[in-house]
This record gives C-alpha cells, sequence and structure tokens, in this order.
C-alpha cells in the first residue's frame, strides 16, 4: 500500500474541487458531483464502477475469494472552505486498498462506499446517506428542509437521482451485503492525538450531544447600594452554574516530552 499515492490522490482532488480558503464539495451540488466524477475516473483505472444505493451512497466493490465484506467508508462532500483530509482520506485510502488487492487477489471483498451528505452543510441535515443505509434516517424530517436559497432538499435530491420516498431501501442493501468489519480512517476532529504525541489512535467509544437553553432571570439594581449579597445577579448565577457543571478532567491528555520519537516507523 502507498501512502505516497494517497497523498497524490488527495492532492489532486484539493487542487480540482477547493480554493485557497479549502474545499468546496457541499453535498448535491456541482463541485461535488465534480468530485465524485473525478473519483469515479479513478475506480475506472482499474476497471471498477461505481453503483448508487437508494440515498445516494456511492458503493465500488472488488469481488474477493470470500463473500465476507470488509466496507471502507469515507465522504466526499465537505463544508464550505472544509479540510482537505475530512472523508476524502478516508476514500482515498480505500481507492488505495482496492488498487492494492485488485493487483492480487483479496482474500475477502472489499467494498468501498462513499457516503452522500455527511456533513449537512446545505440543508442542516447531516449523516444523511450513511442514516439511510443504517436505518436510523427518519425520511419525514427531510420533507420541510430548505436551504439558503429557498430550494427544497427533496428536489436537491431528485436532481441528483435520489427520491426522498425510497431512501430507505437503502438500508435493505446493506443488509443484503455480508459484513463483517467497517473501517474508516478519519482526520481527528480535535488536539488529543496531538497532545499525546501519537499519530493514530482507534475509536473505542464515543459521544452523544445534548443541547439545552438554559434562561437565567435576575433584578437590575443600583450600584454601589446595593450590596452584592443582596442582588439577584444573572450573571453571576450563569457564572456559578457553570462553573458547578462537572468536567472530566482526568480525560484531558498531557503533553509528552518534546524529545520523543515522533511519527516512528
Ligand atoms: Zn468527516
Amino acid at each position: 500500500m502507498s501512502a505516497r499515492d494517497v497523498i497524490a490522490d488527495l492532492k489532486e482532488l484539493a487542487a480540482r474541487t477547493g480554493t485557497p480558503d479549502g474545499a468546496q464539495r457541499v453535498a448535491w451540488g456541482p463541485v461535488w458531483r465534480e468530485a465524485r466524477a473525478w473519483f469515479g475516473g479513478k475506480l475506472a483505472e482499474i476497471g471498477l464502477t461505481q453503483s448508487p444505493d437508494a440515498a445516494g451512497n456511492n458503493w465500488a466493490v472488488l469481488r474477493g475469494e470470500s463473500e465476507r465484506t470488509v466496507i471502507i467508508g469515507g465522504h466526499l462532500d465537505s463544508v464550505p472552505n472544509g479540510g482537505w483530509l475530512d472523508g476524502a482520506l478516508d476514500l482515498m485510502v480505500g481507492l488505495e486498498a482496492l488498487r492494492r488487492f485488485h493487483a492480487t487477489r483479496s482474500p475477502v471483498t472489499i467494498a468501498v462506499v462513499d457516503w452522500a451528505d455527511e456533513e449537512g452543510a446545505r440543508f442542516g441535515r447531516s449523516l444523511v446517506g450513511s442514516s439511510a443505509a443504517g436505518g436510523s434516517l427518519v425520511v419525514d424530517d427531510l420533507r420541510g428542509l430548505t436551504d439558503k436559497q429557498g430550494v427544497r432538499m427533496a428536489d436537491a435530491l431528485k436532481e441528483n437521482g435520489v427520491n426522498v420516498d425510497r431512501m430507505l431501501d437503502a438500508h435493505a442493501a446493506l443488509k443484503r451485503i455480508d459484513a463483517r468489519a467497517y473501517l474508516e480512517l478519519h482526520i481527528e476532529q480535535g488536539p488529543v492525538l496531538e497532545a499525546m504525541d501519537k499519530p493514530t489512535g482507534v475509536v473505542i467509544g464515543t459521544f452523544g450531544v445534548e443541547r439545552h437553553m438554559m434562561r437565567f432571570t435576575g433584578q437590575a439594581a443600583h450600584s454601589g447600594s446595593t450590596p452584592i449579597p443582596m442582588r439577584r445577579d444573572a450573571f453571576l448565577a450563569a457564572a456559578q452554574t457553570a462553573l458547578g457543571l462537572p468536567r472530566d478532567r482526568a480525560a484531558i491528555p498531557r503533553r509528552r516530552p518534546a524529545s520523543s520519537a515522533r511519527w516512528a516507523r
């Protein structure tokens, strides 16, 4: 497997579909389609074609000696001014795996999937294609969504060959695959690995995010004549609440000494 090829592909993709501000491959738009066509061209070089599922995810499959399948996933879509590695690294690694095992013979079947609209940058709903494949997408949630120009999401999907009413067929298609493993080599979107001086890590868990709106109501009072303990200060109440929230300090790694070997082979 050639890391050099992966980097070269990533740079080529960035040059074709980015600006100095970053990647511009917003899902369901022309630059994203261009990126997908480019990726299709790379697969064609080794005689592979992609086929879309009902949710617009693009699948390229290399049959191996066994039907047992390793799925390698990523996404070509980006947020506006996105990073050059987010989603694309995963796919270029998948492409390189296909190249490598195309030349020899893979003991297992390899399926590389380009998930459609992981970022949700245009309609505010992320993980669109992958949640359809996973079966958790609530299709009705998409019907009312529009972009900033007022284009309905259902119409933008239709323009890209996706019928909202049929999207969950992608789940049945995924179920038909004898999937044994799912791999995704994603750029870390945080500072932890760098702080730990590690080139890579394996995901062993994830976080759920909850958002709550809290309103602190106080009472205005004259400065000087109303002592602090007798005030009802909304800002102080909010600050005390924030400081009182539990925080897991033990989970924040300490930086290793700069002398330790980096990127050791
Ligand atoms: Zn990503």
